[in-house]
């Protein structure tokens, strides 16, 4: 029997797709800590990879943003920061996913933007409190289209954002402390991967603070761009 609803169900979250109609179903929305050596120093927590481990934290999916949209400025925050990643798109189930075998899962690739309550971050890691108020934030997790490249593991090239034309965050993703597929044979050590999980692989340095008005444009070499513009409060 059809079941019945009390409401009309959330909508499926989705993606445009590039070359195809079908959208692309997302599932859960991973996001790697520092991941950036430069990231990792400029807030404060340099990474010894020597002795350290990767670490993540997770995003409602319906915090989910199409590229070109103009959300609105948050609340409770007055340090809304942009982080552009490069976003992983899995598109196979994996479970202790050995690093040679990791690229059987990739999908493709995106553009992202996990948008970060920096304030509310800063005070929830310092009295070591859970981050969700800083990071799952309603329209915090902003997704360009996705590339299909079925096995590709990206291990170099070019990530920019810029806010209102002035360039903030220009590194290469060759200096990721964790490769990709290290961090899907980790991950997998956690979570059954599963189509339609994302995940946005950190952020470089130059993480800084928006306001309402600005326009942000990012891209990774061989993947895409993505835009963003903030509004007003709502
Ligand atoms: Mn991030």
């Amino acid at each position: 029997m059809t079941p019945t609803y009390l409401w009309a169900p959330p909508p499926v979250r989705s993606l445009p797709v590039r070359g195809r109609t079908e959208r692309l179903p997302v599932n859960r929305l991973f996001f790697v800590g520092r991941n950036y050596h430069a990231h990792a120093v400029e807030m404060g927590r340099p990474v010894d990879k020597s002795v350290e481990v990767p670490f993540y934290f997770t995003k409602s999916p319906d915090t989910l943003v199409e590229s070109g949209a103009t959300v609105p400025y948050p609340p409770q925050t007055s340090n809304y920061h942009h982080e552009m990643e490069l976003v992983l798109v899995v598109g196979r189930a994996g479970f202790r996913v050995p690093q040679a075998e990791a690229g059987a899962l990739v999908h493709g690739y995106a553009c992202g933007l996990d948008m970060t309550r920096r304030d509310l971050q800063l005070v929830a890691r310092d009295k070591g409190r859970p981050w969700d108020l800083g990071k799952d934030i309603e329209h915090g997790s902003v997704v360009s289209e996705v590339v299909p490249m079925p096995g590709k593991i990206i291990d170099r090239g070019a990530l920019e954002l810029r806010v209102n034309g002035q360039v903030r965050q220009q590194p290469d993703i060759d200096k990721l402390i964790w490769s990709i597929p290290e961090l899907i044979a980790d991950l997998s050590t956690f979570y059954h991967l599963q189509p339609g999980d994302l995940i946005f692989t950190g952020t470089p340095e130059g993480v800084g603070p928006v306001v309402a008005g600005d326009r942000l444009e990012g891209s990774v070499e061989g993947v895409g761009r993505i835009a963003l513009e903030i509004g007003p409060a709502a």
